[in-house]
Order: structure tokens, then C-alpha cells, then sequence
């Protein structure tokens, strides 16, 4: 089969490698049908991700078929429709029954899929921990509709429940690239007062504009005394950061009101510093990364009744066969790409 693979640092190539087999009995074999690029990939590809293994099928963010399921699999079969889980997890650890299924303490416990073992961007993908690790796509939900449930709408269904939002708040969303685009879809869901979007990219606030008219917009340079002026008590209830530079992160607190919770969505490149003195009284709440993405079923059900449609977001399509292609288009931003879904069919 083909899959996309990281040779070396700074270099992927698509690779003739064998139909993955099953390794345990909790593992199943998916035929991947659609599969996307993540930024994450990219971090791979530059070496920022150390735990990344080369010689590994990159990709974790998929939909596919169940081929074949080990003999302990019990909640999908061969011939279900099912959405990957980024995170393996096992389910029944110390972590894994809190729902903190990112902290998994089995070895291949968190983000493992295309980043330590074999990934998506390929014709097959064994799984491990098929119970936990597969959702079945219900009728009527397409491919597309289901392509982000384990990775971005993960993140931002994840994101949006710990922020604790309340229908009387205002929330500022900070950043509108591909993850903050399905924040705002899970934020939305919640039925908020007011949500207002910060972003810098004029495209990217374009977008919003023309799918969410609902919400406020707003760039950093004004997003201090915007925010200011459309909240209640002196800023927003409550911030999700997903910018990931040092304006963003220092703007997420700036941004709250006493007593907000602020919500870290994002990775940094570098150490972000917490001015203490100057936040002295405010009382936030910081909730950090590391998505639990354990909520896939409850998201396949709000895109089934309707409720959250990422679709809009894949503004590219390509074959497996021309996935250098897409890799560079969406590394270099060309043609106002958002994400790329890449067929094996
Ligand atoms: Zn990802
Ligand atoms: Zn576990």
C-alpha cells in the first residue's frame, strides 16, 4: 500500500510499505478513506516533534472502514464507518477513567497515531485500543462531515467544555485558523450571549464574517478595548487562546475579567511568562493544552442533528497519489487554503 512517510528530518516521501496487521487483540485494521493534514504533520516533518519516530506513516487525523477487529474488540465491527482518534488511550487507567484520556499512562498512551507508531496518510491504519480509539460515523454523516472529529473538533468540543461557559457570558476566542474555526463551532453549540473573534489574518476574518454573522469581530490591536466594550464586567467571561504567539497569550489574560477562566489551547514555540504583579487581584483561572479527546461520539451526534458542519473549512481536496502537492499548498498557505482532505480511493 501507499503511505506517506517520514524518511528523515525536513523530508516526508510516499512510501510502498505492507498492509499494517493486527498486533493485539484490541487492535483493528481501518481502511482509511479520507485523511487530512495537520499542522502538527508539519512539526514533524521540521523536527520540532522529538518523540516523532522516523520511518512512520504520518497522518492522525482520518475516517476509514474497519477492516478487521482482534478477538477482544467489541464496539465496532468489520464494515462500520468510523472516525480516528488522535489519542490512544486505554481506557481503564488512573487517567483514562477521569476522562483525562491525553495522560494515559499505557506506554502508547496519548498522541501516538502518525506520530510514534503508523498513521493515517495512507490506504490502512492498524489501531490500537480499536474500543477507545474508533467512533462509529452514524448514517447520514459523511466522510467530510466526520474528517475533524478526533483531532480539531476534539480540541475544540475539549476546549469549549472545560471553559465553562454559561449562556449569559461573553467569550473571546483568540485566533481563527483551522483549530480556533472548530472552537468557535463547539462554542457556538453552547449558545453564549456574545462570542467574539480575534484574529489578524483579513481572510480569516472574512470567513468567519460570511459563515458565523453572529459573531463579533475583532483585530489584536483592538481587541482590548473591544472586548471592553461589549462585556459586562470588564472583560470577557471567559478566554480561549489559540493564537500560540506572545501578543495572544499575553492579550488571553489581559482580555478577562476578574475571576475568567482562560483557557490555553494553544502550543507555544517558546516559554510564555505570567506576570503575577500585574495580574494581582484579577483572580484568573488558567486551563492548560493537551487535548482529552474523548468526546467523538457526542460530536458525530451534534453534526448529525446539524449543530456543528466543519465542512466549509476543507477548502482543498487531493488523491493520495498528488499528496506532495498538498503538503505544499497548505505549508506555504497558498490559494487561502484552510485544510486539505487527501482521498485513498
Ligand atoms: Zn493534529
Ligand atoms: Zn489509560
Amino acid at each position: 500500500m501507499l503511505a506517506y512517510s517520514y524518511v528523515e528530518r525536513g523530508k516526508f516521501a510516499l512510501l510502498e510499505k505492507p498492509v499494517p496487521s493486527l498486533q493485539d487483540s484490541r487492535d483493528a485494521l481501518v481502511r482509511v478513506t479520507l485523511s487530512s493534514i495537520c499542522t502538527s504533520d508539519l512539526h514533524i516533518k521540521h523536527g520540532s516533534v522529538p518523540r516523532a519516530v522516523p520511518g512512520i506513516t504520518v497522518g492522525h487525523e482520518m475516517v476509514g472502514v474497519v477492516e478487521q477487529v482482534g478477538a477482544d474488540v467489541v464496539s465496532v465491527r468489520p464494515g462500520d464507518r468510523v472516525a480516528v482518534n488522535v489519542e490512544t488511550f486505554c481506557g481503564e487507567c488512573f487517567f483514562c477513567r477521569q476522562g483525562y484520556v491525553n495522560n494515559c499512562m499505557d506506554s502508547m498512551g496519548g498522541w501516538a497515531l502518525g506520530c510514534r507508531i503508523d498513521g493515517g496518510q495512507a490506504e490502512y491504519v492498524r489501531v490500537p485500543y480499536a474500543d477507545c480509539g474508533l467512533t462509529r460515523i452514524p448514517e447520514g454523516v459523511s466522510d467530510e462531515q466526520a474528517l475533524f472529529v478526533g483531532d480539531l473538533l476534539a480540541t475544540g468540543f475539549w476546549a469549549a467544555r472545560i471553559s465553562e461557559i454559561k449562556e449569559e457570558d461573553t467569550v473571546l476566542i483568540i485566533g481563527a485558523g483551522p483549530t480556533g474555526l472548530c472552537t468557535l463551532q463547539c462554542v457556538r453549540a453552547l449558545h453564549p450571549r456574545k462570542i467574539i473573534v480575534c484574529e489578524q489574518s483579513e481572510e480569516r476574518l472574512r470567513f468567519v464574517h460570511e459563515h458565523y454573522p453572529d459573531v463579533l469581530l475583532t483585530t489584536p490591536e483592538n481587541c482590548a478595548s473591544f472586548v471592553l466594550s461589549h462585556s459586562r464586567y470588564g472583560g470577557a467571561d471567559e478566554v480561549l487562546e489559540l493564537g500560540g504567539t506572545e501578543d495572544s497569550f499575553r492579550l488571553s489574560w489581559a482580555c478577562a475579567r476578574p475571576h475568567a477562566i482562560v483557557t490555553i489551547v494553544a502550543l507555544y514555540a517558546r516559554p510564555q511568562v505570567l506576570p503575577l504583579p500585574d495580574m494581582y487581584g484579577k483572580n484568573l483561572i488558567f486551563k492548560t493544552g493537551g487535548v482529552d479527546g474523548c468526546d467523538c461520539a457526542e460530536l458525530l451526534t451534534l453534526i448529525s442533528q446539524g449543530k456543528i458542519d466543519t465542512t466549509p473549512l476543507i477548502t482543498h481536496r487531493f488523491p493520495l497519489s498528488r499528496i506532495e502537492e498538498a503538503y505544499r499548498l497548505f505549508e506555504n498557505r497558498e490559494d487561502g487554503v484552510l485544510k486539505v482532505a487527501i482521498s485513498m480511493g
